[in-house]
């Protein structure tokens, strides 16, 4: 079974800022077994090693009066509240950092920040990189820096990771350091830093400690770089999404998991159909 972490959803709903991740935080990730067209995705885990832990940070509040900004004519008026959550990756040969949340100049607004006319607000109480030094990690042991794509929820502090390796795909790059940043409401000013940094530029899937245990696969569409990544726990693996749900949301899909026996067992099958 695979666990797949949705990105800015509701993965945490505590007020906790903070869970250490274990099995008992099962039951609250979305968990559902996959894989179906993200079964290429799936690693033999007979052949792939582990890392030591996962721990989850909440990195920020992402809250709308009206859903159907993101699925227009759909849940018109519906409020939605997702969250922004960042990962820090123990690995026997290294820390890494996946996404970091919303820029940290939002933490000193109470009241948050409001964007795009008022449909989407933003809060933040305490910005990852502190977020994280509170947990006992100084931002210059990161060593190995991924993001899930340039948007501000996810790159919000990238600034504070610049020391770091960076993994990117080549697209996302692109994107990033040129005038499509804009079109794409990427925020320079959150990782511009990063174009000095040590960066390993993809064109598909990366391995980041070579025993499999950690591996960046492109999941383009919400951005042109958009990239998921695959972690193998002790406990077995799981697939932190970014924002696929975003994508989900964009288009109003429902997703499909071509693989999951109770999903499966409600949807219509031959000789009847979907419509
Ligand atoms: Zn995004």
């Amino acid at each position: 079974m695979v666990v797949i972490l949705i990105g800015v959803k509701t993965l945490i709903n505590s007020d906790r800022k903070l869970k250490k991740f274990t099995l008992s935080t099962w039951a609250t990730a979305f968990t559902i077994s996959v894989l179906g067209g993200l079964a290429s995705l799936s690693l033999p885990v007979w052949a792939a090693g582990t890392v030591n832990d996962i721990v989850v940070f909440e990195c920020g509040k992402i809250s709308t009066p009206d859903r159907s900004f993101w699925s227009p004519g759909v849940d018109v008026n519906v409020k939605h509240d997702m969250v922004a959550s960042c990962y820090l990756i123990r690995h026997k040969n290294g820390l890494m950092i996946w996404d970091t949340g919303l820029p940290a100049a939002i933490a000193s607004k109470p009241d948050g920040i409001s964007i795009a006319g008022g449909k989407i607000n933003l809060f933040l109480d305490t910005p990852f990189p502190k977020l994280l030094q509170e947990f006992g990690v100084a931002a210059k042991e990161i060593k190995h820096l991924a993001l899930s794509h340039m948007h501000a929820d996810h790159a919000g502090n990238a600034n504070a990771f610049a020391h770091a390796t960076w993994y990117v795909q080549q697209a996302e790059h692109e994107a990033a350091f040129s005038p499509l940043a804009k079109k794409l409401n990427f925020n320079l000013k959150t990782y511009n830093k990063l174009a000095e940094s040590k960066t390993v530029k993809l064109n598909g899937r990366h391995d980041i400690f070579g025993d499999g245990s950690v591996v960046i696969i492109p999941a383009p569409g919400h951005t042109p770089g958009h990239q998921v990544l695959l972690v193998n726990l002790p406990s077995g693996p799981v697939l932190l999404s970014g924002s696929i749900n975003e994508l989900i949301a964009t288009t109003g899909a429902k997703l499909l998991i071509q693989h999951d026996k109770e999903q499966n067992g409600q949807i219509p099958h031959a000789p009847k159909y979907l419509r």
